[in-house]
């Protein structure tokens, strides 16, 4: 016998079998928490599918003994009223279905006032019932013999949404204590790099003057070797001494000197290249490296820098000294010198520069 589409029963298998597929894509693309859409496609699905007038889904609260109206599809405001919540102990379909596990089928002898028929059906999580589906006829419901089945694997999948719905929110709690886990970790990272920042400066900065310290200066120093060498393009190294500094903290007290060993390390700074290095020696000695400079460059740069200091030194409280000023040798890295040779070139200049009367420059 072939297969007639507009046979009464084949169509009716038809549309339910829509309906269950239509419900399955709903389902599959509500990824998210919400399941009130859900609950309503199904409901609206179930209800044209079993063409019934209305639809609606209880969820049982045991702990007070009552099944809750949650979602309904066309149900009339009385029906709304009477069905909203549901006493376990009496026997509404709900409540009865709820109980036993078992779908059930009211015709219209047996459909409370006002209805010709209904249908209920479990709502299944793992393996316990946690509400129930149901399809309400105004009038005598159409003949049916997979209504009841049909109902059953609407509330299977509702079940299902349901618990999927638990777990996404679980995952979700979990991933909101990451997220914050998260955003706390890069707080710290962040703190611990600026620290590390701050300590990187700190181990390379002399605290007084925030020019480069002894240590650090030797590195750089020995680096700026290596490069002239390999690049061949001279550098000049300039020892700065300030002159008669001890008198400047024997009159004026050991705050002002330093406040002259600061003013002194901002103007040597301020004086050169962002390229060329300055740094504190020890107690009020300079080191500059003048990078890709000759000897004369050099003495004319460390000039300039020592009238800087003289002129700009008489200031207050400098002034009742008349300022104070300082004394630089200049050497220049020959082939075959290294460091230690190139520092005691520019100590001997700077030497001479004492002896011959200081606030001068002398040459290696
Ligand atoms: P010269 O012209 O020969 O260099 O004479 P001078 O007095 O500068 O030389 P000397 O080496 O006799 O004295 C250096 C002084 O520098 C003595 C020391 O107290 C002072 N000094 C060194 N470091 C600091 C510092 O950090 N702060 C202050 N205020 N003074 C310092
Ligand atoms: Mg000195
Ligand atoms: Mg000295």
């Amino acid at each position: 016998m072939a297969i007639d589409d507009h046979h009464p029963r084949v169509k009716s298998l038809l549309a339910k079998q829509q309906a269950l597929a239509n419900l399955t894509l709903e389902m599959t693309r509500q990824v998210e928490l919400h399941v009130q859409p859900i609950f309503e496609t199904a409901l609206q699905q179930a209800g044209q599918a079993l063409e019934a007038g209305m639809a609606c889904l209880h969820l049982a609260d045991e702990q007070h003994g009552l099944t809750r109206l949650v979602a309904n599809w066309n149900l009339t405001p009385a029906w709304t009223q009477k069905w909203g919540s549901l006493s376990l102990a009496e026997d509404s379909a709900p409540a009865l279905c709820q109980k036993s596990g078992q779908a059930l089928e009211l015709g219209p002898e047996q459909a409370p006032p006002g209805l010709g028929g209904l249908a209920t059906a479990p709502v299944r999580g793992m393996d316990l019932t946690v509400g129930t589906v149901s399809v309400l006829y105004a009038g005598p419901p159409p003949l049916d013999p997979d209504r009841a089945s049909f109902l059953e694997s609407v509330g299977h999948l509702l079940g299902l949404a349901i618990e999927h719905s638990g777990l996404v929110s679980e995952l979700m709690d979990n991933l909101d204590q990451l997220m914050q886990l998260k955003s706390s970790l890069e707080a710290r990272n962040q703190e611990l790099d600026q620290a590390n920042r701050q300590l990187a400066e700190l181990s390379v900065t002399d605290g007084l003057t925030g020019v480069y310290n002894h240590r650090h200066l030797h590195e750089r120093l020995a680096r700026e070797i290596a490069r002239s060498r390999r690049l061949g393009h001279p550098i000049c190294l300039v020892m700065a001494d300030l002159d008669h500094f001890k008198q400047v903290n024997d009159r004026l007290g050991h705050q002002v000197g330093d406040e002259a060993l600061r003013l002194t390390a901002g103007w040597l700074k301020a004086g050169v290249r962002e390229v060329d290095l300055v740094g504190r020696y020890g107690g009020e000695e300079f080191m500059l490296v003048l990078v890709d400079c000759h000897l004369q460059a050099g003495r004319q740069v460390a000039d300039k820098l020592r009238q800087t200091i003289a002129q700009r030194s008489r200031r207050q409280p400098f002034d009742a000294l008349g300022g104070f000023t300082v004394s630089m040798g200049v050497a220049q890295l020959v082939p075959g010198m290294d460091e230690q040779e190139l520092i005691a070139a520019a100590d001997q200049a700077l030497y001479r520069a004492k002896t011959g009367g200081r606030d001068r420059v002398e040459t290696a």
